[in-house]
C-alpha cells in the first residue's frame, strides 16, 4: 500500500471518495470488488476521526430494542456475523455482565429476560452463517447474586442487585486496523487511497455536473485534480460543511448538532468480563432508565470506558477531551459503582468522538443517536449529477452502508457486473481457517524465536499478514524485541507500518498502525526508539523526529494535567 499522488492524477475514476474513516473504506472496498475504479482521499489519517474514537464495539443491536427498531437490530446482528467471517483475528467475543435490580422495572431480571429472549429470536439463524465454530455467539444466561459478586465483589455494593445476565458481543482488537484492513484489501484490487490528501473543492463540467474534486496535499499545500463519474461523499462529521460548497446539495436530513463523546483507559477493572452500567444522573429518552449506559470493558491488561453525551457546537477539527470532560466522567462512574474509587491517577489515556444528531433539542448525558443512515443520490434529489453523499452509518453498519451506496453508484454508472461480495470477501489479513488452529500453528512456528504473548500480539492485530511484520526481523534480529517493558508491540510493527501501511507521522504509527500507546504512555525512551526507527524508514532530520515526538506528547497532556492536579 503506497500513496501514490500521481496515480490519483493520472485517470478518470468511476468513483472518487471523500473520506478514509469506516464508511469510506467499506466503500472503497466494495466498489473496488464491483470492478469500479476507485479513488479515496483521507485528510488526516485512515480511520483517524470518528472510526478511531469508538467503543470498538461490532455490536449485536441491542440498544435498537427500547426504540423497536427490529429492523436495525437484525441488520446489527447480521453484520456482526459478516465481521466474523471476513475478519476473524480482529474481532472477540466478550462477556458483557448487564446486573439485574429488585424494585425497578426496567432493570428486573423479568424485563431483561424478555429483551434478551427478543434479541436472541431476531437474531436466529445467523450462527449458522458463522464458518468458524469459535467466532459463534453464545446464548446469555442469567447468573445469582451470590455467584455474581462472588466472582465479581465489586459489584456486591449495587444497591438492590439481584443478579446479572451475561450476554456476549463483539469487540475489535483494534477499530484502525479494521479500517485500514478495508483499505488495504481496496487497494489490491486496484483502489487507490491516499492520506493526508484533502478535498477542497468540487470539480464541475460547464458549472453543471460534478466531475471529481480539488485536492490538496496535506504536508506540502499542493493542489491537483482527481477526476471521477461520481464523486462519493463520506466525511463523517464534515459531511454537511463539504456540501455546503454546493449550495444545492442538501441532506435528507441535516445534522441538528453534535454530541461528544469521550472514553477512558483506566486501571484494569475486570480482567475479563466487560460490564455495564447505568450513571445515576436522569435522563429522558424513550424509555428512562436511570442514567445513561456505560461500558466498561477488558482493554490491553487496563480498562476501556465509555462513553460521555456532552453538547458540542466548537470546531470540528479540534475535538479534545478536556480536564472537566474527565473528572466528570470519573465522579459519574464513582457514583454509579460504589467502591470503584476511580481517581486522576488510574487514568491513562483518553479521546474523544463526535455523535452527529438529528433530533430537535440536544441534551447533555442522554444518548440520542438512533442509528439512521442515509444515503443521498443528489441528482434524483437536487438535480446535481455525480455527486451521491452517505451519511451517519456506525461502525457495526458500516460495510451494509456501503455495500447499498456501490450498488446504486454502480448502476448508475452502468457497471453492474458484480464479481464478488464484500459480505464474504476475507480483509487483508483474514484469510485463515480455524482462529484457535491458525494460532496455535503460528504458536509453534515462531515460538522459538517469540515469546507466546507477542506471538499472540501479531496474531489478532495482523491475522495473516503477522508473517510480513516477523519477516523484517530476519535481517535485523533486534527488530523483534519489545519497544517497552510489559507491552507486546515490538519494533518490526514499525518499520512495517512507515514501509507497507503508509504511516506519515509518529502518531499514525503508535496511535493507529501498531496500537501501542491507546493504553497510555509507553515511556519517554521506548517512545524514543519508535521515533528513531520511523526517522530512519521515512528519512526525517532530527527536527523532524522532535516535532513528532512533540505531537505525540501532546496526546496526553490533558492526561498529564489531571494527574498533576491531584497531586497539588
Ligand atoms: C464516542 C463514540 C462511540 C462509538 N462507539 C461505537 C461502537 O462501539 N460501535 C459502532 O458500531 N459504532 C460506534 N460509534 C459510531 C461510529 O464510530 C461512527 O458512526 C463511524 O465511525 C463513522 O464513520 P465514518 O467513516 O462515517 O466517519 P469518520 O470516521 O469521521 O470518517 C470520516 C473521515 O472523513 C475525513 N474527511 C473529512 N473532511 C474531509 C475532506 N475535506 N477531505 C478528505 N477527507 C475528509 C475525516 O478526516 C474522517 O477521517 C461511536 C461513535 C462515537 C462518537
Amino acid at each position: 500500500m503506497k500513496r501514490d499522488l500521481k496515480a490519483l492524477q493520472q485517470e478518470m475514476f468511476d468513483v472518487v471518495i471523500i473520506g478514509g474513516g469506516i464508511t469510506g473504506a467499506c466503500l472503497c472496498h466494495d466498489a473496488a470488488l464491483r470492478g469500479m475504479r476507485v479513488a479515496l482521499v483521507e485528510k488526516g489519517d485512515f480511520g483517524g476521526f470518528t472510526s478511531s474514537a469508538s467503543s470498538k464495539l461490532i455490536h449485536g443491536g441491542i440498544r435498537y430494542l427500547p426504540t423497536g427498531q427490529f429492523w436495525k437490530v437484525r441488520e446489527s446482528s447480521e453484520e456482526r456475523a459478516v465481521f466474523h467471517n471476513i475478519a476473524p483475528h480482529l474481532t472477540r467475543m466478550l462477556p458483557f455482565v448487564v446486573p439485574t435490580f429488585s424494585g425497578g422495572l426496567m432493570k428486573g431480571r423479568a424485563a431483561l429476560m424478555a429483551g434478551l429472549l427478543l434479541y436472541e429470536a431476531i437474531g436466529w439463524g445467523l450462527n449458522e452463517r458463522i464458518r468458524d465454530p469459535s467466532k459463534k455467539v453464545p446464548n446469555s444466561r442469567f447468573v445469582g447474586k451470590h455467584e455474581l459478586t462472588s466472582r465479581f465483589p465489586l459489584l456486591g455494593r449495587l444497591e438492590g442487585l439481584s443478579g446479572a445476565y451475561v450476554l456476549y458481543e463483539s469487540h475489535m482488537m483494534s477499530s484502525e486496523r479494521m479500517t485500514l484492513a478495508f483499505l488495504k484489501t481496496a487497494c489490491r484490487n486496484g483502489a487507490v487511497a491516499a492520506n493526508y490528501v484533502r478535498a477542497v473543492d468540487f470539480l464541475r463540467a460547464n458549472g453543471k455536473a460534478v466531475v471529481g474534486v480539488v485536492a490538496e496535499d496535506v504536508p506540502t499545500g499542493q493542489r491537483f485534480e482527481i477526476h471521477g463519474r461520481i464523486v462519493a461523499n463520506a466525511a463523517g462529521p464534515h459531511i454537511p460543511f463539504i456540501n455546503d460548497l454546493l449550495p444545492e446539495l442538501r441532506l435528507k436530513k441535516r445534522p441538528s448538532g453534535y454530541s461528544k463523546g469521550v472514553h477512558l483507559v483506566t486501571r484494569q477493572i475486570l480482567p475479563d468480563h466487560a460490564l455495564t452500567l447505568t450513571t445515576r444522573k436522569k435522563i429522558e429518552g424513550v424509555i428512562t432508565r436511570g442514567g445513561r449506559h456505560v461500558f466498561i470493558i477488558p482493554w490491553r491488561h487496563r480498562s476501556l470506558i465509555g462513553t460521555t453525551d456532552v453538547p458540542f457546537s466548537g470546531n470540528l477539527d479540534d475535538v479534545r477531551v478536556t480536564e472537566a470532560d474527565i473528572l466528570d466522567f470519573i465522579d459519574d462512574l464513582n457514583a454509579c459503582l460504589p467502591g470503584l474509587d476511580l481517581c486522576a491517577q488510574d487514568i491513562h489515556y483518553a479521546w474523544a468522538g463526535l455523535y452527529p444528531l438529528m433530533v430537535r433539542e440536544i441534551k447533555p448525558d442522554t444518548y440520542q443517536g438512533t442509528g439512521e443512515y442515509q444515503i443521498v443520490d443528489h441528482e434524483k434529489q437536487d438535480g446535481i449529477q455525480g455527486i451521491v453523499t452517505v451519511f451517519g452509518a456506525k461502525y457495526t453498519t458500516a460495510r451494509r452502508v456501503a455495500e447499498k451506496a456501490a450498488e446504486r453508484i454502480s448502476a448508475k454508472i452502468g457497471k453492474l457486473k458484480r464479481f464478488r461480495t464484500s459480505r464474504s470477501v476475507p480483509l487483508a489479513g483474514g484469510d485463515m481457517g480455524d482462529v484457535n488452529q491458525t494460532r496455535r500453528h503460528v504458536q509453534r512456528l515462531y515460538g522459538d524465536r517469540l515469546e507466546p504473548e507477542i506471538i499472540d500480539h501479531l496474531f489478532f492485530l495482523y491475522g495473516t499478514e503477522m508473517h510480513d511484520v516477523i519477516r523484517y526481523g530476519a535481517k535485523n534480529p533486534m527488530l523483534l524485541e519489545r519497544l517497552c517493558d510489559g507491552l507486546p508491540t515490538i519494533g518490526a510493527e514499525v518499520v512495517y507500518a512507515a514501509d507497507q501501511e503508509m504511516a506519515l507521522t509518529l502518531s499514525d504509527i503508535v496511535f493507529r498502525r501498531t496500537d501501542w500507546v491507546t493504553a497510555g504512555h509507553p515511556g519517554k525512551e521506548a517512545l524514543e526508539r519508535a521515533a528513531d526507527l520511523a526517522k530512519r524508514c521515512l528519512g526525517w532530520d532530527e527536527a523532524r523526529m522532535k516535532a513528532e515526538m512533540v505531537r505525540v506528547e501532546k496526546a496526553f497532556e490533558v492526561i498529564r494535567s489531571i494527574r498533576k492536579e491531584e497531586l497539588r
